[in-house]
């Protein structure tokens, strides 16, 4: 972690700063604490791997000792969270590879960790609208000379959107240490992460941020109200920020993966010093489908609010972010263009004839609105894709990149 971070983070429990406790075992090299304990008025908290770890679950206390007699590497396998002595080398093995990808490093921790469908995340109906909600109000609050903060952002994959638009970087904060760590290697270069539990206060000062979110974990966190009144107050400070909450279920409709939700009503109610509005993803995804501006102007129906199953939430005092907004281009990243691994692909000299095969009957059920911008099928040409990728004119790939057939990916992503 580069030291500036220090400057944002707080104790969750105290509230004070915390600070390197140099009379303890630590790493650091200039402005970069690798491994060592952070110390505030009230306890103290592992940095492991350059992350700083800010709860108190038993892995962090473990961690936290391993540290204090010098052991950096035990702190990080208890981070990781891995139980058997082959699992810890298989996981270290696939970490000290230059050339690991990030599904070989998910392999590597096992079943257990992420379930689900990380592989095809970028081209999913969910992904689609959060990116252009995040991009369009991050821009507005952020006018590129504030920070973004992720919350709840798992291995960074919207962290991503927000690397062109924050400035500083923007901050990961998840639970999961294996998560943050991914993002940092592979999603989100660049991104500070940090490991912390959204279910208390939130380790940040008030006001570090112009803009918070928290997309497609809400309905999981328990302490809603506490995390809307933190979201709040960490954009609560010279020009108005911006809070969104993106795909969170509705209680008043059926869903595969539920959690705890609360209904239209309920989720306006948590918002006691913020304006909020509400939108149906239905709507949003019309707009993000039609290929049009994202247009937050709207106002969705109650009814129309009640039946949607999953909910999108716009809290700020600043009315610019309530306007409809053209995609924003990204600025050029790391990353590739790859084929969509939702196609099989059928290779015939230069041409490849790609066909829409989906992993499982869930998926296809789940992400059924992917269907109105997949084609069943296409044809793309090995030598046009790599006039792509050197940043060529790519003639008719357009198209195909707008439609998702062809994803801009992380660099080693699978
Ligand atoms: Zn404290």
């Amino acid at each position: 972690m580069h030291i500036e971070l220090l400057d944002v983070l707080r104790c969750p429990f105290c509230g004070g700063r915390l600070e390197l406790v140099t009379s303890s075992f630590h790493r650091s090299l200039s402005d970069h604490i690798h491994d060592g304990i952070l110390a505030c008025h009230c306890c103290t908290f592992p940095v492991v791997d350059g992350i700083p770890v800010l709860h108190l679950q038993p892995a962090a206390v473990k961690a936290l000792e391993h540290l204090g007699v010098g052991r950096p590497e035990l702190a990080l396998r208890s981070m990781v969270n891995l139980e058997t002595d082959a699992e810890a080398a298989r996981f270290e093995a696939a970490i000290a590879s230059r050339d690991a990808t990030y599904r070989e490093i998910v392999e590597a921790l096992g079943p257990g960790f992420e379930g689900g469908y990380f592989l095809y995340r970028f081209s999913d109906p969910t992904f689609l609208v959060a990116n252009a909600v995040v991009r369009a109000v991050a821009a507005t609050a952020l006018q590129g000379k504030r920070r973004a903060v992720d919350i709840c952002g798992g291995s960074g994959h919207l962290t991503r959107s927000l690397l062109d638009l924050s400035s500083p970087p923007p901050v990961l904060a998840d639970l999961y240490f294996p998560k943050v760590w991914l993002a940092r290697r592979f999603t989100a270069p660049g991104c500070q992460p940090v490991c912390c539990d959204g279910n208390s206060p939130m380790p940040f000062a008030r006001g570090a941020f112009g803009y918070a979110m928290c997309s497609d974990a809400f309905q999981y966190i328990w302490t809603k109200r506490l995390f809307v009144g933190e979201m709040s107050r960490l954009v609560d400070g010279g020009e108005p920020g911006a809070v969104v909450i993106n795909h969170t279920h509705n209680q008043l409709t059926w869903s595969p993966s539920h959690g705890q939700p609360l209904s239209p009503a309920g989720y306006r109610d948590l918002f006691e010093t913020l304006p909020v509005r509400l939108y149906g993803e239905a709507g949003l995804l019309d707009d993000v489908v039609g290929g049009q501006a994202i247009d937050l102007s709207r106002h969705d129906s109650e009814e129309a609010l009640n039946a949607d199953p999953a909910l999108t939430l716009v809290a700020s005092r600043n009315p610019e972010v309530y306007k409809a907004h053209a995609a924003i281009p990204p600025a050029p990243l790391e990353g590739e263009y790859r084929i969509n691994p939702l196609y099989r692909v059928d290779a015939s000299g230069d041409a490849l004839t790609l066909t829409l095969r989906f992993p499982d009957a869930d998926y296809e059920d789940e992400y059924n609105a992917c269907k109105r911008y997949l084609p069943a099928s296409a044809t793309v040409s090995t030598s046009t894709l790599a006039a792509l990728n050197r940043g060529e004119a790519a003639p008719g790939l357009a198209d195909l990149v707008a439609r998702k057939v062809v994803v801009h990916l992380p660099r080693r992503y699978y």
